[in-house]
């Protein structure tokens, strides 16, 4: 078979095996990621077969960062952040320098450089944007005080990064200039200068600018336009940053989303980019799994187990013992914690650029790549055993506060899914009468509406069965299912039916396939809202003419 290792090739096949296996791994009821791994190793140099481009592979897994990074900044606000400086930036330096300690002894010990184990240490110290956000994410956590430490903290850790990647070369790359302190100052004033007017660029030109551009483009009523000028906004800035001012992609990103999620139009923005997102995420994983050579685990057991002991258990403890220090709980010390006891993107591109500079030796590239694989494997394990899955924002109950999850069902009438278009007219209809009613809302804004008319709110996704619990669907007599997806309805009502086989279950829907389909796997009653408008406007008609 040809090698073909064009972009089409690589996007392909990332995707395609990635599909395949993230399957198996629904089958085997494992986290998709260790799919998308296992995926890349397939696709990878390393295994027989077709070889996708490693370095697009990487490229397409940056867009993923990109995209991923911006959805964060745009629920994210500048006082969210400084809110949590006090500890994220003591801590992930605190950090960093506990895994860079670790890292150099074990480098020392295996015979290598000291600037070298160094190289390997810095690299350690980094955990992945991906790993991190997607973790958060799928429990819901990125807008908890626990996820905004975690994001501050990976901030800090991604300006430290910045700096030593343009360090490095600086210490390294002209052999003549090596150990000029000068030099190296000169350097490091540069990088602060470039980030402040990177920082002072996007507060003060891009935020005027930004959410106008925006603003004007919603107001033309072209959705295609919107999506485009988001996707353009989110990849330019992003770009910019890196060509201009010489930051990340990741924090470039970061602060386009900052800028756009002051306006009004911040949730629509983040809908158009989810589809693109969670794609080149996938390819993200792809990417890890590509650059894997399993044959180091056979090789070098020792060492790789010694890496992937500083990364998970080495920089938990001290991201434990600080933030436990700080004053925090135990709930989100382990939180932070697990959050980072990974590595990803920062790592292999100083694996990289230390090797290139001939100071780190390939052996330690090897180590840090099966340790960013190997950690990035036992990181939803470490999250499932560690960190509580849901969270409630409704008050919480007094023997067992920040205890939601555990605590007993606490409604047995009306549960409503989903508090938009729909979902609040409905509420406004049942607390307006005094009834109970329990609300379940993934968006942070829709929740807070629903709270203000009286009702109980479940923030949280209604796919997931713990969230359903939670919500008291064992004991509620009636579900009335508020969204517009068809598809996450269907699971909701399938879910809810084994929950609760006595339940009366209203859904909504848009296509007559819907309510069939509804129907099907349990809905006890479906409105077609099209059908509801059309005889509606008809009886408006004939009203007229009467
Ligand atoms: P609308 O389309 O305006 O009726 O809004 C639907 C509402 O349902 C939005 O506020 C969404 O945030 C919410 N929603 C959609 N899917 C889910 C879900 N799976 N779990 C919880 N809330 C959801």
């Amino acid at each position: 078979m040809p090698h073909d290792t064009t972009l089409i090739g690589t996007i392909v096949a990332g995707l395609g095996v990635a599909f395949l296996m993230a399957a198996l791994a629904q089958r085997l009821r494992i986290s998709p990621i260790a799919g998308y791994l296992l995926a890349g190793i397939l696709v990878g140099p390393f295994t027989p077969g077709f070889v996708a481009d490693t370095g697009l592979a990487m490229q397409l897994a940056e867009i993923g960062v990109i995209l991923l990074m911006f959805g964060v900044g745009l629920h994210f606000s500048l006082k969210d952040l400084l809110s949590v400086r006090k500890i994220a930036v003591p801590g992930a330096i605190a950090q960093i320098a506990v895994a860079w300690a670790l890292g150099i002894m074990l480098g020392l010990w295996l015979g290598w450089s000291v600037a070298g184990s160094a190289v390997f240490g810095l690299a350690l110290s980094v955990a992945s944007t991906v790993v991190l956000l997607r973790a958060l994410q799928a429990r819901d956590m990125i807008e908890t005080e626990k996820g905004r430490i975690a994001v501050g903290w990976l901030i800090v850790e991604d300006l430290v990064m910045v700096l030593a990647l343009v360090l490095l070369p600086a210490m390294f790359g002209d052999r003549g200039d090596e150990g000029n302190s000068t030099g190296l100052l000169q350097s490091a004033a540069i990088v602060l200068f470039k980030v402040v007017g990177f920082v002072a660029f996007m507060f003060v030109v891009a935020r005027r600018i930004l959410p106008w551009v925006l603003h004007w483009v919603a107001h033309t009523g072209s959705r295609e336009l919107f999506r485009l000028a988001v996707l353009a906004i989110a990849l330019g800035v992003a770009f910019g940053a890196a060509v201009i001012f010489d930051v990340s992609f990741a924090l470039g990103a970061f602060f386009a989303g900052m800028i756009l999620g002051e306006t009004q139009l911040s949730r629509r923005a983040a809908e158009e980019t989810l589809p693109l997102r969670d794609a080149f995420a996938v390819l993200f994983f792809v990417s890890v799994g590509m650059l894997f050579d399993p044959h180091v685990l056979l090789e070098q057991p020792g060492p790789v187990l010694a890496t992937v002991a500083i990364i998970v258990v080495g920089k938990s403890l001290a991201a434990f013992a600080l933030v436990r220090a700080f004053g925090h709980t135990t709930q989100t010390a382990l939180t932070v914690s697990v959050s980072l006891a990974q590595i990803g993107e920062f790592s292999f591109i100083l694996a990289g650029l230390g090797v290139g500079l001939a100071v780190l030796p390939e052996t330690g590239r090897d180590l840090i790549l099966a340790g960013a694989l190997l950690s990035i494997l036992v990181n939803p394990i470490l999250f499932t055993l560690v960190v509580k899955r849901v969270r409630s924002d409704a008050p919480p109950e007094p023997a067992a506060a920040g205890d939601a999850e555990m605590s007993a069902p606490r409604n047995a009438g009306v549960v409503l899914i989903g508090y938009g278009r729909v979902g609040s007219h409905i509420g406004a209809l049942i607390c307006g009468r005094g009834d109970g009613l329990t609300v379940i809302e993934d968006q942070k804004d829709m929740a807070a509406a629903a709270r203000a008319s009286g009702a109980t709110v479940i923030v949280g996704n209604a796919t997931k069965e713990s969230v359903l619990r939670q919500a008291g669907l064992e004991t509620a007599s009636t579900l009335l299912i508020a969204i517009p997806e068809g598809v996450e309805a269907g699971a909701i009502v399938r879910r809810a039916r084994r929950i609760n086989p006595k339940l009366v279950i209203v859904a909504r829907a848009h296509s007559d396939d819907e309510v069939d389909d509804l129907v099907r796997r349990g809905a006890d009653y479906v409105v077609m809202a099209e059908r509801e408008t059309a005889a509606r406007m008809a009886e408006r008609a004939m009203r007229v003419r009467a």
